[in-house]
């Protein structure tokens, strides 16, 4: 059977998630502690990586060089870029950026050096399950009136280009800044392009989820308190649950 990791940046993000876990053990690593078990039929394994694009490569480095996770799927809140992302709206990345990666004139800009890479691809197929698992998980969250009410509007599934960086942006200056270099970018983050990196370095299909918390503009930091601390937990959990379905 396969063991499907799944990470999340925050406590809060993986708060639901956790006490969902079957027959669960824990295991503390590189500072981590790793939630082993089962959700359903498929055998899982869980753990927060902290925030950032360091803490995240390690935590994946991890999972997939100790633990020998067979796909991994990143789940958590980000800041929506894209015109239409509204906060409550989910972005299944179909790639992922670092913004903050620069290393030209030598190399082009957001290139990772010597990997010929900036977009990192994610498995499609998985990515399609988890869209889908996303939907399912809207239409369930629409019924849940603490969702309904801070959300205010039918949410949506995007899928393309999450970009992440060691950066909140919470200014509008700074998202109007990333808009004009990444035009297509739906959402930013501090973590998925750097799992990104690790999972196509281990050659592990990824799958990066994110439910939009603000619009990383000058109230970013407000929305992202109350949608953190109500919203992205139970939707996380739904997220994962009907993803594996698929
Ligand atoms: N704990 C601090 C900082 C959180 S950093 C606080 O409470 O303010 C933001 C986390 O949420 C990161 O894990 C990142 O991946 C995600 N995120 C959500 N909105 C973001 C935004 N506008 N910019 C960057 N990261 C964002």
């Amino acid at each position: 059977m396969s063991r499907t990791a799944l990470i999340a940046a925050m406590h809060e993000e993986l708060a639901a998630l956790l006490p969902a876990i079957e027959d669960a053990r824990t295991e503390q690593r590189g500072g981590r502690e790793f939630w082993l078990g089962r959700l359903g039929e498929h055998e899982v394994i869980a753990v927060r990586s902290g925030i950032g694009k360091v803490a995240a490569a390690v935590t994946a480095t991890l999972l997939l060089d100790h633990y020998q996770a067979q796909r991994v799927l990143f789940l958590g809140v980000a800041g929506g870029l894209g015109p239409g992302v509204k906060v409550g709206d989910v972005v299944v990345a179909d790639a992922l950026l670092q913004h903050d990666m620069d290393a030209s004139p030598i190399f082009p800009r957001h290139e990772v050096p010597l990997t010929g890479l900036a977009r990192f691809p994610v498995d499609a197929a998985f990515s399609a399950a988890v869209a889908r698992g996303a939907a399912a998980a809207i239409a369930q969250a629409g019924r849940s009136t603490e969702a309904a009410e801070l959300v205010g509007h039918p949410s949506r599934v995007h899928r393309g280009l999450i970009v992440s960086g060691d950066r909140f942006v919470s200014t509008s200056a700074e998202s109007q800044a990333l808009r004009e270099a990444l035009p297509d970018a739906l959402a930013v983050e501090m973590e998925g392009a750097a799992v990104a990196q690790v999972c196509h370095a281990f050659d592990v299909p990824l799958a990066v989820v994110r439910s939009i918390s603000d619009r990383a503009d000058d109230t970013a930091h407000i929305d992202f308190g109350a949608f953190l601390s109500r919203v992205a937990g139970p939707l996380g959990l739904a997220i994962v649950q009907q993803a594996l379905r698929f």
